[in-house]
């Protein structure tokens, strides 16, 4: 019996299976950053965990759309952009460049589409006038509104009941219909002529689109009236997700998204991440302090339904993890780079190791089927990786090489795991080895053979000298470079 993947579903609020609507296609809308300034590590944490998501999709056979939008037409855009005498798309630019760089450097896949709203304001006047046309749009002074009492399932995303939704006031003005009713469309203000923010639709007067309508409008034109997944940080679970549902559904009298998943924050030290705290950590503030591997670990080093503290331990943890796996694929590397192929002949004893390793993978790939554990893929491919080291350590013991089929499954194996959670780049592993730095291994196992160790360290010296870590498994010396351990 084939083992099927289970998400939480934050709709249904239980963990589900996971079926598509079609076979294996899966079209996946994750919301997208507004670029008005750089990204800083609550979304390193979301957009990190989808990467993982999609990349494990991929690893079961589904064939995955990933979109993934950019929010540049936007009150914090308009704002900035006043402020520095800009245009809205200059500031834009410059920060949409800025975040895939920092993606980049955090191995983030890039999405297959990443649409603007500024590119999309047809899109999103169709969907505009259809709800006008089905009586749930209206205009007053300022704009266009959606009127939410006319949309029965309104709060089914949140589970929040009427009382609890009129408690909120999220669009001021007081000629809504209703308290909870949202803008579609905001006509166009004196800032959005300066910041040339102001589009002229079919839908509307001069104006721009209000923040909900893009996602609802952009997702369904490039995966279609029902998607199967909806993705985000948790903050967008109300009002922007609760909004989408209610003008998509509106709109087509179909499920807007099958599944729904949410990551929960990132917190400085116990504090929520907020302006006024100004406990903000850019990802390249981040990423200057530590290496993308670290990072990675450390955003992935708790469940993504829980919070994640951003503190001195917690990344001294992962540092630490980061390190110990690094040692063991130095031995890896020199394993695979600096010898001529050469084959032993299996025995019982690599049975033993293989059934290990498919022990761990196994374990591996259902931490992930299982509402993707990332903290316990983590730490199953750190152990894995020890259980490489420790046969290693044996197979020097009894004075024997380790089988290269051997070192190749472990090799295989690792590459599955390290493609799934994307730590390190694969580039990594491939070193080229000067001969004289070979030769000088050679040297220095002959040297400790005749136990003559003053010979052997002045080999290691010059080793080390070399740019190389040395390490000894009893009479086998293995050299990789140090950078490797450099985290
Ligand atoms: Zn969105």
């Amino acid at each position: 019996m084939e083992r099927k993947l289970k998400i939480y579903n934050t709709l249904s609020r239980e963990i589900e299976e996971f079926n598509p609507l079609n076979n294996n296609e899966v079209g996946i809308y994750v919301c997208g950053l507004t670029p008005y300034d750089y990204a800083h590590i609550g979304h390193a944490r979301t957009y990190v965990f989808f990467d993982v998501f999609i990349r494990f999709l991929r690893y079961l056979g589904y064939k995955v759309k990933h979109v993934q939008n950019f929010t540049d037409v936007d009150d914090k855009i308009i704002d900035r952009a006043l402020k520095e005498g800009k245009k809205f798309r200059e500031i834009a630019e410059k920060y949409e460049k800025a975040f895939l760089e920092d993606m980049e450097k955090l191995h983030v896949i890039k999405p297959d589409v990443m649409p603007r709203v500024s590119d999309h304001i047809e899109e999103i006047s169709t969907l505009i006038v259809k709800l006008k046309e089905k009586g749930y749009a209206y205009e007053i002074d300022d704009g266009i509104y959606y009127h939410v009492p006319l949309f029965k399932d309104y709060g089914k995303l949140s589970h929040q009941n009427l009382e609890e939704l009129n408690r909120h006031r999220i669009e001021p003005n007081p000629n809504k219909k209703d308290i909870k009713d949202f803008s579609l469309w905001k006509f166009a203000k004196e800032e959005d002529y300066k910041t040339s923010s102001v589009f002229k639709p079919k839908c509307c007067k001069e104006g721009r689109p209000g923040w909900h309508i893009e996602c609802s409008a952009m997702s369904m034109k490039y995966l279609g009236n029902t998607l199967d997944i909806h993705g985000g940080g948790k903050d967008l679970i109300f009002p922007h997700h609760e909004n989408e549902i209610a003008q998509s559904e509106a709109a087509t009298d179909k499920v807007f998204s099958k599944y729904w998943m949410h990551v929960h924050f990132v917190n400085i030290k116990g504090e929520k991440m907020s302006k006024s705290l100004k406990n903000f950590i850019r990802i390249r503030d981040a990423l200057s302090k530590f290496k993308a591997s670290t990072l990675r670990i450390f955003l992935l080093s708790t469940h993504y339904r829980k919070d994640l503290d951003y503190n001195d331990e917690s990344l001294s943890i992962a540092k630490k993890i980061d390190l110990d796996m690094r040692k063991s694929l130095g031995v890896m590397i020199y394993e695979l780079n600096a010898k001529n192929p050469y084959l032993h002949k299996e025995n019982k004893h690599d049975d033993r190791i293989r059934g290990k390793i498919m022990v761990y993978k196994e374990e591996f790939i259902d931490a992930l089927l299982n509402d993707v554990h990332t903290e316990k893929a983590i730490s199953i491919m750190k152990s894995f990786l020890d259980l490489f080291v420790e046969s290693y350590q044996e197979y020097a013991k009894n004075n024997q090489e380790i089988p290269l089929q051997l070192i190749h499954h472990f090799y295989d194996e690792f590459a599955v795991m390290n493609n799934i959670l994307g730590i390190y780049d694969e580039k990594m592993l491939k070193v080229n080895y000067p001969e004289n730095a070979l030769k000088l291994v050679e040297e220095r196992e002959v040297y400790r053979n005749k136990k003559d160790y003053e010979k052997a360290d002045q080999v290691r010296e010059k080793l080390i000298k070399m740019g190389y870590i040395v390490e000894d498994f009893y009479n086998k010396t293995i050299i990789y470079p140090s950078i490797i351990l450099d985290v």
